[in-house]
């Protein structure tokens, strides 16, 4: 897509659609995770970077969150770049589900199949590609530095809340062994567990969310940092992966009504990517009913919206 915003432009249309949905009310904290049903709720940020690097930011653009189940963005990305695009297919697959990003159900369908890196089965199962093979610590280095490589700046995992999953986890310790009784899991199953566990738990603020969307947009190059991130050619394996599932259950609805992929993580938090035009993300803890939240949709909807942006048009 090419389409070129003005700072100028896109600072007005941000403060217009922040003042529209500040006040939207409506959806809950998840609840299923202790540490972040006690998030304040009112939390509200956006922020968006252009391909030259230039940003915009309102609202609690620095308060740092619980990234969840964006963090599968970010470990696909990695085991496209270290198995390829082929591999990723046969190993995982790149299908919508249609179903809550926890199935067990969808993992029966698929018939053993994990279905795509962006549901919990095959983010578990992408932690297991990880390299080096076998070796916790060095996976978990890999995946840090990748966060850094895509959000421009080294995240760091919330102790709390990675305890409260780790305590809580017990659909996806189901989902892990089933997994491994299909032979979908590459490497120690519990260590592949607890890295997808850790990943969910680290912390992000929606610039550094932004930062890796604007990445993907860029087609791997870091507008913030300058780095090339992953060969451009993956921008649209990445964009598909998250067109398809980005929002589990309701992901057919999101893309009708907002004409940009988007992926979502029940801390709240939704990065959207706009290839060639923009990355955005949005923050809001309070979630609708497929865990999806509610103010961070509706601002970057109201944003494509204003700009006259639509992927599909
Ligand atoms: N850590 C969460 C889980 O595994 C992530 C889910 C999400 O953000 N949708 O349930």
């Amino acid at each position: 897509m090419r389409k070129t915003i003005t700072t100028t432009r896109l600072q007005k249309v941000v403060n217009e659609a922040y003042e529209e949905c500040k006040d939207i009310q409506g959806g809950v904290n998840a609840h299923y995770i202790p540490y972040l049903a006690n998030v304040d709720s009112n939390l509200f940020g956006v922020s968006v970077i252009l391909p030259d690097g230039s940003s915009v930011n309102i609202g609690d653009t620095d308060y740092i969150f619980g990234v969840e189940s964006i963090s599968k963005v970010f470990t696909a990305i990695l085991i496209l770049k270290e198995l390829g695009p082929q591999k990723v297919l046969q190993a995982i697959g790149a299908d919508a589900t249609g179903l809550p990003f926890n199935s067990i159900f969808a993992i029966l369908l698929e018939k053993d199949h994990p279905s795509t890196p962006l549901v919990n089965a095959g983010a578990i199962s992408a932690c297991s590609l990880v390299e080096p093979i076998g070796d916790s610590d060095g996976k978990w280095k890999t995946i840090m530095d990748n966060f850094e490589d895509l959000c421009g700046e080294r995240p760091a995992v919330i102790d709390e809340l990675y305890k409260s999953e780790s305590e809580t986890n017990f659909t996806n310790r189901a989902i892990a062994w089933l997994l491994k009784s299909y032979d979908r899991i590459y490497d120690d199953v519990l260590m592949s567990l607890d890295l997808y566990t850790r990943q969910c738990s680290i912390g992000v603020t929606s610039r550094m969310l932004a930062t890796c969307a604007a990445t993907i947009a860029n087609h791997g190059l870091n507008p913030v940092t300058g780095k090339q991130v992953f060969p451009g050619e993956l921008t649209p394996k990445i964009t598909s992966l998250i067109s398809t599932v980005g929002f589990y259950q309701t992901t057919g609805d999101w893309l009708y009504s907002s004409g940009i992929p988007a992926k979502s993580g029940v801390g709240g938090g939704v990065l959207g990517v706009l290839p060639g035009v923009m990355g955005i993300a949005a923050f809001s803890p309070p979630l609708d009913t497929a865990g999806n939240s509610v103010k961070a949709q509706a601002v970057v909807k109201t944003i494509m919206q204003k700009l006259d942006l639509n992927l599909f048009n």
